[in-house]
């Protein structure tokens, strides 16, 4: 079993129907949280995601509409009993702050605190970031306004490939990181400096080839405008759709 659950889709300010852009990587082994919002233990309730089950997270990049729910997801891990140890991956720049952050809330005197691993990832293209027998994950390195990665899941069994381009500018990396990939999630925030408009997106996707683009990070409730997804169909001949809160892709 290989799925991807979508938790959240919206851009830094969310809506209603439409949490921060974050998502659980699903497989029998691990569950690996990509960026952890808001409070994000609701989400994971609502998505059948145990806390418990949580191995990995993955923190793209340390802003805060990515990483505000780290502090409550360890806190309420830890009172729900948590025993066994949590690693965190991401790169310097953003654990030597997420670090900072929790150091504010004393969590090192919390008394029987699981541990909690960092695991840093060096800016380089396609670096390994985990691997089981469910899937394997690389990150590059992406152009957004701080350093920040987007993310190359292979499954395993299926021998599928989902890239997520996270936070971005249209760039050479994000091809690179999603050649050939059978989904490209990829943001589509607008056309403003260190993101990327629906338009952009689609060529993005033309670029590396995937099979289908699903735009995510996209403005939601009062913010909402126009037919995102018609817009990337201008430069993306394959499949275009936007995600959604609790969508689910299975790569089984
Ligand atoms: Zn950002």
């Amino acid at each position: 079993m290989s799925k991807v659950i979508i938790l959240g889709t919206s851009n830094a300010i969310p809506s209603a129907d439409h949490e921060n852009t974050h998502m659980a990587l699903v497989g029998a082994e691990r569950t690996v949280l990509v960026d952890c919002v808001s409070n994000p233990i609701l989400r994971l309730e609502k998505a059948g995601v145990d806390l418990d089950q949580i191995t990995d997270i993955i923190l793209t990049h340390f802003h805060p509409d990515h990483v505000s729910g780290v502090p409550l997801l360890l806190l309420d891990m830890w009172l729900a009993g948590r025993r066994k140890p949590l690693t965190l991956h991401g790169l310097d720049y953003t654990l030597d702050r997420l670090e900072d952050l929790m150091g504010f809330f004393g969590w090192k005197k919390w008394p029987g605190f699981f541990s909690v691993v960092f695991h840093r990832v060096p800016a380089n293209e396609l670096t390994p970031v985990l691997e089981c027998a469910d899937f394997r994950i690389l990150c590059s390195p992406v152009k957004h306004l701080l350093p920040t990665i987007g993310l190359r899941i292979e499954f395993g069994g299926s021998r599928r490939v989902m890239a997520y381009s996270c936070d971005t500018e249209p760039c050479e990396q994000v091809v690179r990181l999603a050649a050939g990939a059978d989904v490209l999630i990829h943001e589509a925030a607008g056309p403003a400096i260190g993101h990327t408009s629906p338009e952009q997106a689609g060529t993005t996707a033309t670029q590396a080839e995937v099979a289908r683009l699903l735009l995510i990070h996209y403005p939601t409730g009062k913010y909402a405008r126009g037919d995102l997804a018609a817009e990337a169909r201008k430069t993306f001949q394959g499949t275009v759709g936007l995600a959604q809160d609790f969508m689910e892709l299975d790569f089984s």
